[in-house]
């Protein structure tokens, strides 16, 4: 592109736009790198304005499942435009929907056997978060707490915020927000009561150890456990990220938590959300994250990948139990009374569809190990880097937390945002990550070849030499 045309459009961003988690200070002063105006894309790739490509390794924020431009969905997508692009779910219903909402409950734990769509992963979980406290009302219960971990992160509405456990995004709301509680993140790595079984500094032989096994006390469940005997008739709902605490920086959740946790809940009578946003879809290794450990909660929320990263879109899943209590009369007042303007819009239920397809018809996740190992092993050849400090794995998720100090774990001082000019000098070897905190995250397509994974990898360790 001409470049008086691209400064032209770089100042009009810089003049018009204010982005989302971005101080606008650095962005204005192109610091830690320069505005990239992306003009297309293509299967694992996106390519700027000047026809430079790059490799997209974080799915254009997780949500690209099958890469850019996918052929089956864009001739979904083509076809529904020539029928309907949009029409109100209030009243009325079309078949992109009803097929959608078919083909979940097919895939979804057999107790989940009602689909209520939205339009983004905040909303999911919002719905999910209204309807357990309405539920409970229905049966004369004063429950008005949830109860949430800390480093979660359910969105960016207030509702989802009030059980955001993300001090840096969320304690400046807390007088806003309605009340949580919040038990301690089962983040083994910087784990204050970590114990010599789980061994520290990260090394290939400690790898397993890091992708953990529960081989310590357990803290973090006995504190879910006691809070949730204490005060069971006061929470509403327990909601986790299953597995994988993806925004806090893919902390990935000991073997056994999840299903511990989703047990003590079963235990003390509390529902359960598993906020899937991020993990749904396969991007475990299996479709939902809570097939790993065999969990049936009583809501599951999914957004991102479910068009394959065409349209935004969410589903908040419940079952029978939750749903019956809101019948009745119309002046008894007990429907749900939410909804948004785009809700299950057409198009993305036609590219939902598409991918439910694809999935099951190309047998994509039953071909993805050999893409996980392939992950996990470049994974393990990045461990001996002495600016290495942990690596968390599951599917085709990773994070790869950056140490000043590897004996000791010292992070480096995020003020220095040393993380975020990592991921700004990989642009110039063609490779779109971003860091959370100190944490370089990975986030693949179930398409990315394993030559494309290996491509990350190495330059992540140019990269890292270079520290
Ligand atoms: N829940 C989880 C687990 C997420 O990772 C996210 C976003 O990253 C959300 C909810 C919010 O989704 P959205 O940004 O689509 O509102």
């Amino acid at each position: 592109m001409d470049n008086k045309i691209k400064t032209a459009l770089t100042n009009s961003d810089k003049n018009n736009i204010w982005h989302p988690f971005t101080q606008m200070a650095d962005w204005l002063n192109d610091d830690p790198y320069k505005p990239l105006i992306i003009d297309r894309a293509k299967g694992s790739y996106l390519y700027d304005v000047d026809g430079k490509k790059y490799l997209d390794g974080v799915s254009s924020l997780w949500v690209t499942l099958l890469g850019h431009r996918n052929p089956g969905i864009d001739k979904a997508i083509k076809k529904q435009i020539d029928k309907v692009s949009h029409t109100t779910f209030l009243g009325l219903t079309h078949k992109p929907a009803i097929d959608l909402s078919e083909k979940l409950l097919k895939i979804l734990p057999n107790n989940l056997k009602k689909i209520f769509y939205s339009d983004d992963g905040s909303t999911a979980v919002e719905v999910a978060l209204k309807m357990a406290y309405q539920y409970w009302q229905f049966k004369n219960e004063k429950r008005s707490i949830f109860l949430s971990l800390k480093n979660a992160y359910h969105g960016d509405t207030i509702g989802t915020v009030s059980v955001g456990g993300v001090d840096l995004f969320h304690s400046r709301f807390r007088s806003l927000l309605f009340k949580s509680y919040f038990t301690m993140s089962p983040y083994c790595y910087r784990c204050v009561y970590r114990k010599k079984e789980i061994k520290f500094p990260a090394t290939a032989e400690n790898f397993k150890d890091h992708n953990m096994q529960m081989n310590c006390e357990g803290q973090c469940i006995k504190e879910v456990e006691s809070i949730l005997a204490e005060n069971n008739k006061k929470i509403a709902a327990a909601v986790i990220e299953p597995l994988n605490q993806a925004a806090s920086g893919m902390i990935i959740m000991p073997k056994g938590y999840l299903k511990e946790y989703a047990n003590l809940c079963k235990q003390h009578g509390i529902l359960l959300i598993c906020d899937e946003v991020a993990t749904g879809f396969g991007r475990t290794g299996k479709m939902f994250a809570i097939e790993h450990e065999d969990v049936k909660p009583d809501f599951i929320c999914l957004s991102k990948s479910i068009t394959g990263g065409y349209m935004p879109l969410a589903v908040t899943a419940t079952s029978n139990e939750i749903y019956n209590a809101f019948l009745g009369k119309y002046e008894e007042f007990k429907t749900f009374f939410h909804g948004h303007s785009y809700t299950a819009n057409p198009l993305a239920c036609a590219a939902a569809n598409a991918v439910l397809d694809m999935l099951k018809q190309n047998k994509i996740l039953q071909k993805l190990q050999s893409k996980t190992k392939h992950l996990e092993k470049e994974l393990t050849s990045l461990l001996e880097h002495n600016r290495v400090g942990n690596i968390r794995h599951c599917g085709v998720m990773a994070g790869i937390e950056i140490v000043e100090d590897k004996k000791t774990g010292k992070p480096y001082d995020s003020k220095l945002k040393t993380v975020a000019k990592i991921c700004a000098n990989l642009r110039k070897h063609g490779i779109i990550i971003r860091n959370l905190g100190n944490t370089l995250v990975l986030f693949l397509h179930l398409t990315t070849t394993n030559r494309e994974t290996s491509k990350i990898i190495s330059a992540i360790k140019i990269e890292l030499d270079n520290l």
